[in-house]
Formats: C-alpha cells, structure tokens, sequence
C-alpha cells in the first residue's frame, strides 16, 4: 500500500516537473492527486492561485483515459489549454465560440483520442453531439472546475451546473469525479457535494491565506488623487483596476490614459473583438493595467500582477477576495487596496436588488436577494473595521486567522484607543428611543440636534436624546456607528432603506454598560510606506524593460534580467503566447541570481520543465553565457 503511493507519487513528481517545471508539490495537492488516482472522488477547496487545476491534469496524464473538465467560461478554458499545450500536453476545448465547423472537427480528434484534457462548457454536455462522443469514449475522470457554481449559496450560481450529474449518469461507466473551488462557505461545500452526487469524496481544504497580498481599504476624499498615486507607485508594473459600472470603467480610463500610463479597459458594452484585443494588450504586458468591471478575469493566470485596486467596493468578499487573488499569483508580494465611499453600498444594493435572475423562479429569487444582502452587509464590514483585514477575510471564509498579520492596513495604520462607553450608550438610547425605525442619518442628525425635514416631521426634536451630542464632529459620531455595527452592537438592516436596529449584545450593553474602546486612526495610510518596500523584500519586476527591479538583484544581475526578459518577448511573439506563458517573472529572476550555465542547472530552477528545457535551453543559456 504505502509502496504503491510512494510509487504514484514519484510518477506524479514527475510529470510536475516535466510539463510543469515545478519541483514541490503545494499544500494539497499530493492528496488530492491520490485520491483521484485510487479512483476515489475529490473536493479540493483552496484559495485562487493555489494550483487547483494541477490537481486534476496530473491525475488526468495518469489514467488511461480522457479527463472531461467542466468550466464555466470561455476565456477561463482558453487560457488553461494554451498554457498546457504550451507545456507538451495534447488538450482542446469545447465551447460555443468554436464554429460548428471547428467544433465537429475538435469532436472528431477527440474520437481518435487526440486528446488527454478536454475543457467542455456545462451547457454542451447533453447535446446529442456530444453525448453520442462520450458515450463511446473512454472517460476516466470527470473534473468540474469551480464547482461553486452548482451551489444556490454561492455568488456565481449556475443552473446548467446542476445537469452534471445526468450527464454522468449517462455514460457507460461511472467515471471518478472531482471538484474544486475557491469558495470554502459551509453550504456551498454541501451542495457541491450533494449536487454533483460526489461519492465519498476525499476533501481537502486548505488554509485561504495568501500571505503574499498586502490588503488596504481606504476612505479618500477624493479617490482619483488616491488612485494615482497608486498607479505612479507602481509605474512599470501589472496592475488591475476593479470600478463597478461600465461607465467608471470608461471614465477611469480616460483618466489615466490622459495621465500618460499604459492602460486598456473591458466590459461588457464593448464589443467581442475589442474586448479579446484588450484582454491580450493586457496579458501580453502591451498595456499592462487594465481598468475592468468585475467582467474581466476568470481565468486569467496572469501571474505578474503587481496590484489590484478596487474603485468601488464589489458587492460581497467572496467577490472581493477572488478579483484581489488575481494580484501576486507568482508568490511574489502584491497588493489590494479598496478605494471605499459611501455611494459604494448603494450602488451594489442597486446592482443586488435589479438583477434579473430570469432562470430562478420565485421563492428560489427571494432567497437569493436575501443571502445576497446579508453578503453586501459583511463586505461593507470589512470596509470599517478597523482590524486586522486578513483576520476579517479568513475568518468570514471560515479559516482559523491570528488577530495581527502585520501586512495590512487594519495592523499597519496607527491608531489612538480613544474610550467611547457614555457616546455609544448615547447612540444606543437614541436608535431605542426612536424605536429603530430610522437609518444612520436620520440617527445622526437626531443626536446632532439638526432640525432636517425628516428630524422634525418624525418628531424626533422631542426624544431626550435630541441634540444630546450636539457638540460631537460628525467624523467621529460616523465611526462610533460603523464600531456600533462591525462589533455586533447595531444591526443595519439589508433593506433598501436601511435601519439601524439594537442586537441582543446592544441591549445586554445599554442593560449592563462596560467601557468600550474604539480605534481612531491618528497617521493616514501610514502602511503605503511599508507596503511599498514589499514585506520579504520581493522583487519588483516592470513591464517594461528598464522599470525599477527589486533590491534582491544587484546591478549586473540586473542587466541580464533585462536581457532575459528581452528573449522572453522574443519567444513570446514567436509563438503567439502570452510572455509569462513561457516563463514567468520569478523563474527569469531566478536565473538572473543563479546563472545556470548548463541544462543541467538550468533545469533546477523553479519552473523549468524537461519540456521548456528542450525547447528554450539553448536560446537562454546563450544570453547566460553570453
Ligand atoms: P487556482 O485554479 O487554484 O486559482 P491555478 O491552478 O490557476 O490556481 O494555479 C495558479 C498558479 O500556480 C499557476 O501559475 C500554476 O502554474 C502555479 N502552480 C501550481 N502548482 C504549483 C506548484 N506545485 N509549484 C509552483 N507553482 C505552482
Ligand atoms: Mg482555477
């Protein structure tokens, strides 16, 4: 037995490192790759940019057959069959932009057993055509890639998920079946098991830090002077820049574009073409900041994405945390700041309440309007607290999480404890006394003692709280209510107007009152300085050749980086890849510290495969011996 796993292991290891280059499994993998070798089925939940698709193509070059992977989108397979076809892997996919022509074609290798991967869109899986294929083939797995989808409770629900299992039902032979996901809710694994029938499925759940990321929220007067900044910090490098309409998209574009920085833009008003010529601008580092709607990158293993900034916030962190994952999936330091304002949580409430949702009928629509704002109201949470970020992102994935990882904002800004027991019992008593029927403004103006249209016509002018705080700065009285919320004291509610309402551990407090202390924040954005030197003195590695690279690299290593990157555009426009399709950044700074003079060595860098080795060798050591 543990033979046999040794055995399997070391075959995998090896093919890691031919097709992959990569010397180490990470966390999870080996099991997962086990499992699915002994026939077992799998659920992999793992963060993005962990390395779930290994975990199912390894397997897949192991059995005897074919993999089916079911993903959801089209740019998500494309960019997953030309990474492994880049890699010597035979692998095709099966989707609506294939002409019928193209399709009955690729159908057809995949008959003659062409292929060892093939990426099929959910809704093909009961055509005819398809099912008359696989009827006949040989299927030893059926991988579904973010398998969340098939869940109610998760943000991406997709009906044409929940046909999987009929369609496995039909074929000759029950194939292994394996799933993975970013998305760790307790529910959404539920589902996903009982929804894809998964049959003592092997789970393997891995930690969702990424400790590469450094994650910031700010609340800037004026977000454009914010953003550039950021954007100027970063000159040379990759970044995304996340707004959540059309219309932000095209102004924020037109900003920097006027400002001189080489930006691009995508969303769903442009047409097919521009957006897959954008889409390439951007991953082949033509343009290497893109300013997108939440349209844009699933499925985008860019890998040196330098930051991710988010103009708006997005409407719950299930969102938020896979659109910031995108930054630093080369294990490199990066970093995701969320430009906050208070039209923010309108805009995604707007964005919750009018979607269409046209295949859920009623109860199924109201039950997912009402998940959704429980969702807008944890993630306007992780806005305002002023703790530690990360705590707050793993604990809200279910993850066990220190209260201080030193590599956010919520650890890095500098805040005085300023003690806040009679303000809160203030706040507190007024919400009573008005019988939480009232938002945060009506509350505040209350307090305040502002006599507003609606102050004086709720007759609030006659509550003992009415102008109780007459002499208090509005900052502060705002903050004392976001304290009040983020720490389970008020509860705002998730209606479209929402109300503040008193919990149980509000009116234990106003019963038996107990100090309470609030952070201020007295330096602003204090971590900019530190999150700019990168925390493990990571590299920074530019677009452009010439950018500012990091101080791990000395000046002539320098000099040959460059001169490596140089070859690797070279290839890159050869063979029509994106640039870190052929290596990526750390693998060329790798080489640029090692000086590998021989294949040999050049094959123990990481990222360096028996594949890449004999079709790049040669060519890179010429610039190494050179
Ligand atoms: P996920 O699907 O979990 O978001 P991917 O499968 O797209 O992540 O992998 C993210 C990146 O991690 C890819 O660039 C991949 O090549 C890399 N990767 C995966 N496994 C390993 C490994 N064992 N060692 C080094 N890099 C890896
Ligand atoms: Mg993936």
């Amino acid at each position: 037995m543990e033979d046999e796993r040794k055995e399997l292991l070391g075959q995998a290891a090896g093919l890691l490192k031919k097709y992959f280059g990569y010397d180490t499994f990470r966390k999870g993998q080996e099991e997962l790759i086990l499992a699915i070798l002994s026939g077992q089925d799998a659920l992999g939940i793992m963060p993005t940019g962990s390395g779930k698709s290994l975990c199912y193509q390894i397997p897949a070059l192991m059995m005897p057959g074919i993999t089916l992977v079911v993903s959801p989108l089209i740019s998500l397979m494309k960019d997953q069959v030309t990474a492994l076809n880049q890699a010597g892997v035979h692998a095709a996919w099966l989707n609506s932009s294939l002409t019928p022509n193209q399709y009955a074609k690729a159908l057809f290798y995949a008959e003659q057993g062409r292929y060892k991967i093939i990426y099929v869109a959910p809704e093909r899986l009961l055509t005819d055509s398809f099912l008359r294929f696989a009827s006949c083939a040989d299927i030893s797995m059926v991988a579904v890639d973010e398998s969340h989808c098939a869940s109610q409770w998760g943000q991406d629900f997709r009906p044409s998920y929940l046909k999987i299992p009929e369609f496995i039902r039909l074929l000759p032979r029950r194939p292994v079946v394996s799933a993975f996901t970013a998305t760790a809710a307790r529910k959404v694994q539920e589902d996903i098991r009982v929804i894809l029938r998964l049959n003592r499925p092997r789970v393997v759940l891995t930690g969702f830090d990424r400790e590469n990321l450094y994650f910031e929220v700010r609340q800037p007067k004026k977000k454009k002077v914010d953003l550039l900044g950021i954007v100027e910090r970063h000159k040379g490098e990759s970044g995304i820049i996340y707004c959540s309409t059309r219309k932000a998209v095209e102004e924020i574009h037109q900003f920097l574009f006027v400002n001189g920085y080489p930006v691009t833009r995508y969303h769903a008003g442009l047409s097919d073409a521009e957006r897959a010529g954008n889409q390439e601008d951007f991953v082949y580092d033509r343009l290497p900041v893109m300013v997108a709607t939440n349209a844009f990158g699933m499925g985008i293993d860019k890998s040196n994405v330098r930051y991710v900034i988010h103009y708006n916030m997005p409407k719950d962190l299930e969102s938020y945390y896979q659109e910031a994952g995108r930054a630093g999936r080369d294990g490199e330091p990066a970093e995701c700041i969320l430009l906050y304002g208070k039209k923010d949580v309108a805009t995604a409430q707007m964005f919750i309440e009018s979607s269409p949702r046209e295949d859920l009928d009623d109860a199924q629509r109201l039950l997912i309007l009402e998940r959704e704002r429980e969702r807008l109201k944890k993630m306007q949470y992780y806005c305002l607290t002023k703790n530690c970020l990360r705590a707050y992102i793993l604990d809200y994935f279910g993850d066990q999480a220190s209260h201080y990882c030193g590599n956010c904002s919520g650890c890095l800004n500098v805040y005085e404890e300023i003690d806040v027991t009679e303000l809160c019992r203030t706040v507190l008593n007024c919400v009573w006394e008005s019988r939480q029927r009232y938002g945060a403004g009506v509350i505040l103006d209350t307090l305040r003692g502002s006599r507003t249209a609606k102050t004086l016509q709720y007759r609030l002018d006659r509550l003992p709280q009415f102008g109780a705080l007459e002499g208090t700065g509005m900052d502060l009285l705002e903050q004392t209510v976001h304290f009040l919320a983020v720490e389970g004291y008020l509860d705002i509610t998730t209606d479209r107007y929402p109300v503040l309402r008193i919990s149980r551990k509000g009116r234990e407090f106003m019963e038996e009152p107990h100090a309470l202390t609030m952070k201020k924040q007295i330096v602003k954005q204090q971590a900019e300085k530190t999150a700019a030197g990168g925390r493990s003195g990571g590299f920074r590695a530019g677009a452009n050749a010439g950018a500012v690279l990091s101080d791990d690299l000395a000046g002539e290593q320098n000099a040959l980086f460059l001169r490596l990157k140089e070859l690797r555009i070279r290839i890159a426009k050869e063979e029509q890849v994106p640039a870190y399709i052929v290596f990526n950044d750390k693998t060329l700074v790798q080489m640029a510290i090692r000086q590998p003079s021989t294949k040999a060595q050049l094959l123990e860098i990481q990222g360096i495969g028996t594949r890449k080795l004999e079709k790049y060798g040669d060519r890179f050591l010429e610039v190494l011996n050179g």
